[in-house]
């Protein structure tokens, strides 16, 4: 398996993991953008956006409350945060296996660049 957050969901490859169950991982970006930089994750491999079907609806509800959970946890719930998922190439996505960002501890800029 080639995939880098397959292989951060398994294990194979370290990261700061901040919360994890049965289905999705969450862990700080390595390269944050913010404070507080966390990026949620599937463990099933899901490649973009665009090959989320249906059936996935609940998964994605899962991740964003997942990222609700860990703005709550660092403390920035009240004080505000971004949630962020980049597709394609001119989404800016660099790391195809689908993540959500989770940005906050600072303003954030609209429109964002
Ligand atoms: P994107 O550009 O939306 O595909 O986001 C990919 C994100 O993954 C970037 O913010 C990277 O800094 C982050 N990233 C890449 N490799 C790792 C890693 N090994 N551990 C944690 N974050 C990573
Ligand atoms: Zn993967």
């Amino acid at each position: 398996m080639e995939c880098l957050f397959c292989k951060i969901a398994n294990g194979e490859i370290p990261a700061t993991i901040i919360r994890e169950d049965e289905r999705v991982v969450a862990f700080r970006d390595l390269s944050p953008q913010a404070p507080v930089h966390a990026l949620v994750i599937p463990r099933r491999h899901i490649t973009t956006l665009n090959d989320l079907g249906e059936d996935d609806a609940a998964l994605l509800g899962h991740m964003v409350l997942t990222a609700q959970q860990i703005a709550e946890q660092e403390g920035i719930a009240e004080s505000g945060f971004r949630v962020v998922m980049n597709c394609n190439r001119e989404g800016g996505q660099t790391v195809f296996h689908i993540h959500l960002h989770l940005l906050g501890g600072r303003g954030m800029h609209w429109p964002p660049g």
